[in-house]
């Protein structure tokens, strides 16, 4: 077994990763379009360099298979041309376990028992390879902080708790830390970002993360190579110990026991436990009640899927880190039509990209279509602003062009005072476009009827009986 190593990454061998990684970029950003350069080139991470082997991190598996299908060429040559003929790439997947390799003869907990994904090692072919890099960081993904993880109604709680127990490991009530949530709702994010908090404030010398599939894993093989004591006492050295997806330790007894016991050293010692499941801890089935009463014992926060607001702030996130602006309309489109989970958000906005530079197209609502259709069944178009314009010309019976006209009669300015605020409201759209879509007017005229229309929902009752009405018949027409 291999036992997570405590030695951080050498800072030389990072910096001369990271001018290898830069020359390597320079060849390869004069062959290829700007987009698929920034699409598939900037988001990698290099890690190190051992001779004449890089190792660098890219965001996920897809991004992986995707570099392997479209740059396998390029990156070799390049490779070649950088470091030599006998220099290799080896690639680390970022929001994924390293490869693990299944013992000859399991035993008891068998390795048949886990995911196909904890169990096959990733993609083993020359230059693309992947290779154990627990010791790294503790594991931690230093892609994974507070400052990237959008705040919002739908993770208010866990983000809090988990800013809470990074300022203070161990010594806040929330201990255990529990997370839980369906798949995709940043459950694995926050709990990366709860460790690189704690790694940099100094507050936390000891940390590992790991998930519970990796840590059954690990403890079979130390049952197998005799080394159960070595590998308990590395998790009861932890000041923080960050344990991934629990739901995975149902069924595992043994393993169990071994946790159960970790975890009472480790509390006992006022360390930090952190935890994440796709259910509440009390629906764990197949966890042992002492386990599970345990986990209950500190503070259980839930992560929701993201209202559209939340939803609209990651997508214009992910897209300036891709160093890329996505008109607000495919934002609101995607917005509007991936609801529940931030990982198909992600997903949907890299495929948008992947054909935008390799089918050499415009990023607009036609290709954000294309690439939803395959994910989404009954595709959504957002509420616009002319939708908007017409339900509240509707309400108000006057005709729409008096909203895009000089006039000032009162009716109409009332009416195009709330038409600019419920768009300001509820569509992405930036203040200059709100004006556009009235007959031109300044941004200044949209922050001006905004702001009288909020002063009138303080003093006016029947201005917000009109404004609730309005937004009753906007969501009837969703
Ligand atoms: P889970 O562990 O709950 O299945 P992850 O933490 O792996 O979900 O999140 C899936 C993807 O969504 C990740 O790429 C993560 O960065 C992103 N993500 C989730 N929540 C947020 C958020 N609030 N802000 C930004 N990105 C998020
Ligand atoms: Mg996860």
């Amino acid at each position: 077994m291999v036992l997570p190593a405590e030695a951080g990454q050498n800072p030389d061998n990072q910096l001369l990763a990271n001018q290898t990684w830069e020359r390597c970029l320079a060849v390869i950003k004069d062959q290829i379009s700007s987009l698929s350069y920034k699409t598939w080139f900037q988001p990698i991470v290099p890690v190190r360099l051992y001779e004449h082997d890089l190792t660098v991190q890219v965001p996920s598996q897809f991004f992986y298979d995707w570099l392997e299908e479209h740059y396998s060429t390029l990156i070799r040559n390049t490779i070649t041309s950088i470091i030599g003929e006998s220099g290799k790439l080896y690639y680390y997947v970022a929001s994924e376990e390293p490869a693990l390799t299944p013992p000859e003869q399991p035993e008891h907990e068998t390795l048949s028992s886990l995911s196909e994904s904890a169990r096959t090692p990733f993609a083993p072919h020359v230059p693309f390879r992947t290779e154990n890099l627990q010791s790294i960081r503790n594991n931690l993904n230093p892609r994974y902080l507070f400052d990237n993880f959008i705040k919002g109604d739908c993770n208010q709680l866990a983000r809090a708790a988990a800013m809470a127990v990074a300022n203070n490991p161990g010594g806040t009530s929330f201990n255990p830390l529990v997370f839980y949530g369906g798949t995709g709702l940043g459950k694995t994010h926050l709990m990366h970002a709860l460790g690189n908090h704690a790694a940099a404030n100094g507050k936390a010398k000891r940390i590992a993360y790991i998930s519970s599939e990796k840590f059954t894993v690990d403890f079979i093989e130390s049952v197998q190579g005799d080394k159960v004591t070595e590998f308990s006492s590395y998790y009861r050295s932890m000041d923080l110990l960050i344990v991934d997806d629990i739901q995975f330790f149902a069924g595992k007894e043994k393993t169990q026991d071994n946790f159960f016991h970790t975890f009472n050293a480790l509390y006992q010692l006022g360390k930090q436990i952190v935890l994440s499941s796709d259910v509440p801890p009390k629906e764990l089935h197949g966890l042992d009640d002492r386990l599970i009463s345990r986990f209950q014992c500190g503070l259980t926060a839930d992560l929701q899927p993201p209202d559209l607001e939340t939803r609209i702030a990651i997508l214009q996130k992910k897209s300036e880190e891709n160093s890329l602006e996505l008109p607000p309309n495919v934002i609101d489109f995607i917005a509007a039509n991936v609801t529940k989970n931030i990982r198909e958000l992600e997903g949907c906005l890299i495929s948008i990209l992947a054909r935008a530079s390799l089918e050499n197209r415009e990023i607009g609502i036609d290709l954000a279509k294309d690439v939803l259709r395959v994910v989404v069944n009954d595709i959504r178009t957002p509420l616009t602003i002319e939708q908007i314009q017409k339900i509240v010309c509707e309400y108000f019976d006057i005709p729409v062009d008096l909203l895009r006209a000089k006039t000032r009669r009162q009716e109409v300015v009332v009416a195009r005072q709330i038409a600019m605020y419920i768009a300001k409201d509820l569509t992405n759209s930036s203040l200059k476009t709100i004006g556009m879509h009235f007959g031109g007017r300044d941004h200044s005229t949209v922050i001006h009827a905004c702001q009288a229309v909020e002063d009138f929902l303080k003093t006016d009752n029947n201005h917000k009986q009109h404004i609730e009405q309005i937004r009753r018949t906007i969501d009837l027409n969703k």
